[in-house]
């Protein structure tokens, strides 16, 4: 691995919205500016604070950019129900966003740098990995990485422009499965992991998945200290 990333500072600062707009649907993304001194290792996220009806409230957002790019980028499933997603679903550009960051210790670990990595996600899930996987790439990891991410529908899937780009990197794997598409077989992520290789795994998105996945993957012997995991609630 070339680049070493230093322990970025964590911020509180105000932050314009310069872009918003639909990746899918129900997926948001907005790209922010970010005063000059603002830095994330790939995995990290930021808590938003948001005005619901004179009350501050906080989400936190994984962050999706990468580490090159210039602004930070989010992407959010906006829920029917959602409080703070209903809010973000009507900010606009020009809008001000109060932003907390960047935390969190969801990153690739030393360890994991000497052998294959796996991630899988579900939904929005796929957001860190997209900066974790990007950075690897771009920076000579030279082990296997395989992503497994899964999504209801076709219309669901993100960025699968950039992770098809990706695989002309020889060592990378995208693997996509659909668990309600009337086009292919229903399958969930649990059912197209394979290998249970000697790899360290990354798994991120709501926790019913990331406990099943992760029982799975003890069951077959994986050691408890090769998962890591984020969870989005
Ligand atoms: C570290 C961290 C990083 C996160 N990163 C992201 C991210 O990159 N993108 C993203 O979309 N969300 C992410 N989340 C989830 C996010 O913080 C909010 O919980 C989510 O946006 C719902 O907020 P809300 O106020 O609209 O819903 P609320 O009104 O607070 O609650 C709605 C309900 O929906 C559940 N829920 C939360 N997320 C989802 C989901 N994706 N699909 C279905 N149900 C859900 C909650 O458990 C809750 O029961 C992250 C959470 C954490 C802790």
């Amino acid at each position: 691995m070339e680049q070493q990333l230093k322990k970025p500072k964590i911020l509180k600062f105000e932050g314009k919205i310069l872009d918003a707009k639909n990746l899918t649907p129900s997926v948001k993304q907005l790209s922010i500016e970010t005063p000059e001194d603002f830095s994330f290792i790939p995995g990290q996220f930021v808590s938003i604070l948001l005005n619901n009806n004179g009350e501050e409230i906080k989400r936190s957002y994984s962050i999706a950019s990468r580490i090159d790019d210039k602004n930070l980028e989010l992407c959010i499933k906006i829920l029917e129900n959602g409080i703070g997603t209903q809010i973000i679903n009507k900010l606009k550009v020009g809008d001000i966003l109060k932003i907390i960051g960047p935390l969190g210790h969801f990153v690739i670990q030393d360890n994991s740098k000497e052998k294959p990595i796996t991630f899988i996600s579900t939904g929005t899930g796929i957001t860190p990995f997209r900066p974790m996987i990007d950075f690897l790439l771009k920076n000579g990891f030279s082990k296997k990485i395989i992503l497994i991410t899964g999504y209801k529908t076709e219309e669901e899937i993100l960025y699968d422009e950039e992770f098809k780009k990706l695989t002309n990197y020889p060592n990378f794997s995208y693997n996509i499965t659909l668990s309600r598409s009337e086009n292919s077989e229903k399958k969930y992520v649990q059912d197209i992991i394979t290998g249970f290789i000697n790899s360290d795994y990354y798994v991120c998105g709501l926790k019913d998945m990331i406990y099943s996945v992760r029982d799975i993957l003890l069951e077959k012997g994986i050691p408890r200290e090769n998962i890591f995991f984020e969870r989005y609630d």
